[in-house]
């Protein structure tokens, strides 16, 4: 079975409540470890960007109910590449808030050191969330949403 990554950004809908980060979390550590699924989930004001990984349909599963979730909207895939190794298997699902964003490593790979996924290539929103993921204390469990 193939290994893939894939990364995509999307925006919060008018639907979203910041306690709704909990029940993705939630949903997404029960899910994820259940399908051999990891990856991470930034959050920063009114974006996501999150990477999954896994093998190629169970992926792609979670990625199709994603997308219907009206939690978010404009969805756009970043990347999507068959992959030797995960980078984030520690977590079925890692969490960064905006507040852990660390604004020289944004700048890194952006434009500007304001996190804005949409302004982002797949190689450098993938390269950052590397990096974030090697620099903060990543959170899993429940989430503590301090953004
Ligand atoms: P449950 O986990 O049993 O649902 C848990 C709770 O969430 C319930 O209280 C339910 O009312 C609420 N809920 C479920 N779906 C919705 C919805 N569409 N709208 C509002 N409330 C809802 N899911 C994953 O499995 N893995 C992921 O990596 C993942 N990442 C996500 C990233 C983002 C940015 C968003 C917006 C959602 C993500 N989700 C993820 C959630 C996904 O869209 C589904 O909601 C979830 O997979 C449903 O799981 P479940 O059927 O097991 O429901």
């Amino acid at each position: 079975m193939y290994l893939v990554q894939m990364i995509y950004a999307s925006r919060i809908s008018t639907d979203f409540k910041t306690q709704d980060i909990e029940s993705i979390l939630e949903s997404a550590h029960k899910n994820n470890a259940a399908l051999g699924i990891t990856g991470l989930l930034c959050f920063s004001h009114d974006s996501f960007l999150q990477s999954l990984e896994g093998s190629r349909k169970a992926v792609n599963e979670v990625y199709q109910k994603i997308l219907n979730d009206q939690r978010h909207q404009d969805p756009i895939l970043l990347y999507y590449k068959n992959i030797q190794q995960r980078n984030f298997v520690d977590w079925a699902m890692g969490y960064v808030s905006s507040s852990q964003m660390i604004r020289q490593i944004v700048l890194k790979y952006s434009r500007q050191s304001e996190f804005d996924a949409f302004e982002m290539s797949g190689d450098s929103a993938r390269a950052l969330m590397i990096e974030l993921a090697d620099n903060i204390p990543v959170q899993t469990g429940k989430a503590r949403h301090t953004a």
